[in-house]
This record gives structure tokens, sequence and C-alpha cells, in this order.
């Protein structure tokens, strides 16, 4: 059986609830791995221990992890957020960067510290920044279909589908609606199709004469509009059918 773990970083759970979105696929899913580590749903790899009247509760991230879901981003000035996804990579084969602020910081890439409790906390960054991770899947939070496929690619061993989500891994850690304009439409490669502007979460991008205007000071820096662009990987592919 694969087993799968859910690391929550610093994220908000709407990974997560949008996994559970599924219903009855995620009866599916859950058919056919073993949730080994899950701290929303299960506790039963937490130690407690009771010395001199403290109680010390250990969150023991489980070893021989196939498929880790990290959701959330790494906050630099938090040892326990370094110490987790430090153990995450060495304890796991694929490690999956699940949503915007694990791929790419999402809205914790405007987090500047100086809030109680806990006033330094104030660097917070992608886990790619931390780690080797091997799939990054965009959104905020990601479909859910986006998960489920994902998952039930990474347990068939789907390369060809999981490609994408490779190459994001490796060079979407920046992601912002700069994407597009960089990756797409400076490259005279935009077919005015609106993609972009329909995946955005936020509405951060609106259609002006058939070409997207990106309107930077609401972007959240999800990705979604470059991974969701029909035509941002157009040059590989027509390399690869060459
Ligand atoms: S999704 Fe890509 S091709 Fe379509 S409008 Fe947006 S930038 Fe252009
Ligand atoms: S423009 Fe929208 S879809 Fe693109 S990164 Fe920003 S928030 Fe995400």
């Amino acid at each position: 059986m694969v087993r799968v773990a859910h690391i929550h970083m610093s994220g908000c759970t709407g990974c997560l609830i949008s996994l559970a979105d599924t219903y009855e696929k995620l009866l599916d899913i859950l058919g056919a791995v073993e949730l080994v580590y899950a701290l929303t749903l299960s506790d039963e790899k937490t130690e407690i221990t009771e010395t001199n009247d403290k109680i010390l509760i250990e969150r023991k991230i489980p070893e021989n992890i196939d498929i880790a879901l990290v959701e959330g981003s790494v906050c630099l000035d938090d040892h326990h957020s370094l110490d987790d996804i430090l153990t995450t990579r060495k304890n796991s084969k694929i490690v999956v960067a699940l949503g915007a602020c694990a791929a790419s910081g999402g809205v914790t890439r405007f987090a500047r510290g100086g809030q109680m409790s806990q006033p330094s906390h104030s660097a917070f960054v992608p886990i790619g920044d931390v780690i080797k991770v091997d799939l990054a899947l965009p959104g905020c939070p990601p479909s859910t279909e986006s998960i489920v496929n994902l998952i039930m690619a990474a347990l068939n061993g789907d390369m060809e589908y999981l490609e994408p989500f490779a190459e994001i891994a490796k060079y979407g850690k920046d992601a912002c609606g700069c994407d597009v304009i960089k990756g797409v439409i400076d490259m005279s490669l935009c077919m005015g199709c609106g993609t972009c502007a329909s995946a955005c979460q936020v509405k951060a991008i609106d259609m002006i004469d058939g070409k997207p205007n990106i309107m930077t000071e609401f972007c959240i820096k999800c990705g979604v509009c470059g991974a969701q662009c029909p035509r941002i990987r157009f040059p590989k592919v027509v390399q690869k059918i060459e």
C-alpha cells in the first residue's frame, strides 16, 4: 500500500479542504493508500509525554513516506518549521508542493513580521527554497480535480501527466501574474483565449482588446495563470513533436 502523508506547514488547510471536497473520490483514494500522517485528520503519530508537570507534545513525521503532500510555506524564523520540512524530505520518496503557499509562497510572500504573538516571524518561503521538491501544484487552493488527478498520476507512475508539475517544481518558485507576461505575451505566444483570466481566483486579470491585463496589486502570487495557460509550454511541446 502506498504511504501518503499530509504535512501542514504555514498554510490555511484550504488545500486539504479542497482534497476533501472530492467526497466519494477521496474514499477511492483512501482505499488505495495508507494515510500515515495528517495532523488535521489523525493524531496517531503524536507522542504525548508528561515530565515534571509539563506535557510535551511531539509531532513525529513518520519514516518511509511514499508521497508527502506538503501544504503551506516555510517560516525561516521558526525552527519547528525548518525541522519539519527537512524531516519530510529525508523521509519521503516524492515530495509534492500542494498549493500556492508551498509551491511559490502565495500570500505568505507578503508577510513582513511585526505581529503578535511572534513579531519576529517575518520570512516565509516556498518549500522549494529549503528542500528539493518533486512536483508542484499551484492554486489557492488547487482545484479538487487537479489534486485528485495529480495523486492518481503519482500512484500510477504516469510521468507524462506529471511532467509539467515537475517543471513547475523546478522553475515556479517565484510565480506571479508576470509569468504569463514574460513567458507568453512577451514571447508573442498569447492567443487571447482568456484561460488565465478565468483561472485567476482573485480576478487580477482582465482581458483588454483580446489580451490579458494583469493588475499586479491584486495578484496573490498563486501561479495558476501561468500553470493553466495552454501556451506557456508551447515551445517545449513543439520541440518535442519535432
Ligand atoms: S491563457 Fe495564455 S494564451 Fe490564453 S490569454 Fe492568457 S496568456 Fe494568452
Ligand atoms: S494573476 Fe491571478 S492567477 Fe496569476 S499568479 Fe496572480 S493571483 Fe494567481
